[in-house]
Order: structure tokens, then C-alpha cells, then sequence
């Protein structure tokens, strides 16, 4: 205990801000330490979905550059400082990612999922005010922020064997509210599990109550269902009418962001600020030109097909995590389509050791690019072990009763 305050208190007094200027060259040194230690806990780190394989040191001259999206990605803007040219070219990939055609589908780069998924709902409500969102039990937290922000009511629908929305109880709900219409959040890639709702039969279901807007939340999960060995249609070609992807989970990037695509004919126009230069329908203002650069210099190193292939190569590694995690009787589960593999809750020492996320008596482990078999090998044998201590542990237990009785 007086340990923990002693290295917080450390802490705070090294990265105090005083009143006058800090030892540039220790302060550039702590920033260094840290660093360090990150990069140490990297391989262990197997539970989040940010893909940490990705190294933008080559570029580090951008530092020193102020690059600012303002306004659309497709429009100029007086200040031109910015990287469009860079980020209309990542959102016209996206846009095919998910399957759209660049031409119809409206974008930008984010400051992350959630952004995207305000501005897909935003459009939804603007387009049937009166409608509740939907979205199942699993979907991300955010989700209720963003219906209180918006001041809509939310529905969320219970999930069915697959751990996707149960379509026959989201048409029973929207057959309640009929006449409303519906704005459908779809997520592929629960956030826990890795589930994915299947976007076609939801919007079929939807459509009871009346006119729909389709959201796909696909902040985790899209990509790589895009490259799954199976064909998964799950996005604009699935009948969605907006789309958010994050930027730094799959594709991987120093600073998070996202990108949030629509399909072009429903985006307004807002008034934008005449001394932009801009037209602006954006949830932001300013925006960070260096996330679009870094998205587009990640993917333009890869191409389609590097892409593919490693989403083809992390497909394994998750489908190898699953058959260890089975062997060692963890009851793991896994969509075919996605990285995700939740398993029985191990220890906390476990959890911490390996930076597992849990939730009630689950753990998950995200095989992003990162994480590879051989470390998915050490976690099973910190497992073997953890089950050896659990076993010893029931057994003592166990003696323990016997004595007493
Ligand atoms: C991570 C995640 C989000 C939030 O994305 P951020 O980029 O962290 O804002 C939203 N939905 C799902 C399903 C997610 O997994």
C-alpha cells in the first residue's frame, strides 16, 4: 500500500509542470522510458483490439508539421494544411472494404468508432425523427451515450444462439413500435464477442415498423469479416446506409481514429463557417490530418492483397488460440469470421499478466497482427498452470472440509 503511494506520488512530481521550464533533456528521457516499457508489454498484450504490428517511425518528420482536415474530406479549404488527398484515397479503399462504391458513399476520418457511429445515428434521426434506435444486448457501450446525446429512445433486443440480434425479437419489437420507423444499429464484431448480427435479415426485420436507417457499427469486427474465407456481406452491400469502421484496431495506428462512411445522397450539407473555405458535414471541425495520413501510408504499404493476407494469416492464429483453448477444456467460442476468441475467465493474475479484458466469468483474446501463435502457446501454459493451482486449490479445499467435518 505505501509502496503504491510512494510511486504515484514519484510520479506526479516527475511530470509536474512548474513554473518554469523542465530539463529538456530529462523530460525527453522520461517520455523515452516510456516508451520502452510499452513496447516491453506489447507481445503480452492480447486482449484489446488494437493491432499493434505497425511502425510509423519512417515519418517521424511529421511531428514537426500541423496538418488539419477542416471540413469535408472532398473539399478544399482556406487553410490548406491538410492531408485530403491522403484521406479520400483510404476512404475510397474503405468504402469498397465495405462494400460500397467510393463514388456513392460519403466519408471522412474520424477521431475514432464512436464518432462514427454518432454521425451514422445523427443521420438516422434526422432522416426518421421519430424512430427508436435498435440494437442488440451486445452492442457497444457507447451506443446509449449517443441515443441519450441524441435524445432518442433505444431498444436493445436480446441475442440469439450465434450471439447475433435475435431477428425474431427484433421484428417483435419494431411490430410494437410500428409506424415509427427504425434506426437499426447492426455490430459486427461484438465488442466482447466477437459476434456478428447478420445485417440483411435484421433490416428485413426492421422494416416492420416502417422506414429504416441501417447502421453497421463495424468498429471491430469489419475488415477482417470482409477477408474472411467465406463471403460475408455486411456492409452497403448488405443494405446499410451508414457504416463506422475504427482506424487504429485492425488496420493500427499511434493515435486512435476512425472512419465514418454514409451513403452520399443522405448526407446534408451544413452550414459551414465562410472563412473555412469548406463546406462541412462533418461532426467536427477541425480534424486530424495525421490520422488519415498514417491510415493511408498503413494501407498503401499493405495493398488489398497484403491486407488480406494478413487477416488470412490472424484468422489462423485465432482458430489455433480456439483449438488450444478447447483442448485445455477453456470452452472457447469464436465467430469463423472474426478474431475474437472468449474463453472461460482465467485468474487475475492471468488477466493482468496478459492484458485479458473480462466480463462476469469470461475472458476474451483478440488475435490482431500482433499476437502470435507462440504467445498464444505461453498463455496456454500459464493456463495449464493456473487450471494445475485451481485444482490444487478445490482439492485442498476439499481436505480442508473433510478435516473439519
Ligand atoms: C471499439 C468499439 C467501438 C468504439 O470504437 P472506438 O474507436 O473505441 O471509439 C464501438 N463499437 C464496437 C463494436 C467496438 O468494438
Amino acid at each position: 500500500m505505501t509502496t503504491e503511494v510512494t510511486t504515484t506520488e514519484a510520479i506526479r512530481v516527475s511530470l509536474e509542470i512548474g513554473e518554469g521550464p523542465c530539463d529538456p533533456t530529462a523530460a525527453a528521457a522520461h517520455v523515452h522510458d516510456f516508451i520502452s516499457h510499452m513496447r516491453a508489454e506489447e507481445p503480452r498484450i492480447l486482449g484489446f483490439p488494437g493491432n499493434l504490428a505497425f511502425d510509423f517511425s519512417d515519418l517521424a518528420g511529421i511531428l514537426g508539421v500541423l496538418l488539419n482536415n477542416v471540413g469535408d474530406a472532398d473539399s478544399p479549404d482556406a487553410s490548406d494544411i491538410n492531408t485530403k488527398a491522403y484521406e479520400r484515397e483510404v476512404l475510397r479503399f474503405l468504402a469498397r472494404i465495405s462494400g460500397g462504391e467510393p463514388e456513392d458513399t460519403y466519408g471522412y476520418v474520424t477521431g475514432s468508432g464512436t464518432e462514427g457511429n454518432l454521425f451514422g445515428l445523427h443521420l438516422g434521426r434526422r432522416r426518421l425523427p421519430d424512430a427508436p434506435i435498435y440494437c442488440s444486448e451486445a452492442a457497444h457501450y457507447g451506443i446509449q451515450k449517443i441515443a441519450d446525446l441524441l435524445r432518442m429512445e433505444l431498444v436493445q433486443v436480446p441475442c440469439g444462439s450465434d450471439r447475433g440480434i435475435d431477428a425474431d425479437a427484433l421484428r417483435a419489437e419494431c411490430r410494437r413500435r410500428r409506424g415509427r420507423g427504425a434506426v437499426l444499429v447492426a455490430t459486427v464484431g461484438t465488442t466482447m464477442h466477437g459476434a456478428i448480427d447478420d445485417v440483411a435479415s435484421c433490416a428485413e426485420a426492421a422494416a416492420v415498423a416502417g422506414a429504416t436507417h441501417i447502421h453497421v457499427d463495424a468498429a471491430s469486427g469489419g475488415i477482417a469479416a470482409t477477408f474472411a474465407p467465406f463471403r460475408l456481406r455486411w456492409g452497403f452491400d448488405a443494405g446499410a446506409d451508414s457504416v463506422a469502421i475504427s482506424g487504429h484496431k485492425l488496420i493500427g495506428s499511434p493515435v486512435p481514429c476512425g472512419i465514418a462512411m454514409a451513403r452520399r445522397e443522405l448526407v446534408a450539407a451544413w452550414p459551414a463557417g465562410e472563412y473555412t473555405g469548406a463546406t462541412d458535414s462533418t461532426l467536427s471541425c477541425s480534424r486530424s490530418g495525421l490520422a488519415a495520413l498514417l491510415l493511408w501510408y498503413g494501407l498503401c504499404r499493405r495493398g488489398r492483397r497484403g491486407l488480406e493476407a494478413e487477416i488470412r494469416r490472424a484468422l489462423e492464429v485465432a482458430a489455433h488460440a480456439e483449438r488450444r483453448l478447447a483442448e485445455l477444456a477453456r470452452h472457447p467460442w469464436r465467430h469463423p469470421a472474426s478474431l475474437t476468441v472468449v474463453f472461460d475467465r482465467p485468474s487475475a493474475a492471468v488477466c493482468a499478466k496478459w492484458h485479458l479484458p473480462t466480463e462476469g466469468g469470461l475472458a476474451h483474446l483478440i488475435a490482431v497482427p500482433h499476437v502470435t501463435t507462440e504467445a498464444v502457446d505461453d498463455l496456454c501454459r500459464d493456463l495449464e498452470e493456473d487450471t494445475d493451482n485451481a485444482t490444487r486449490r478445490r482439492r485442498s479445499h476439499a481436505r480442508n472440509a473433510r478435516s473439519l467435518a
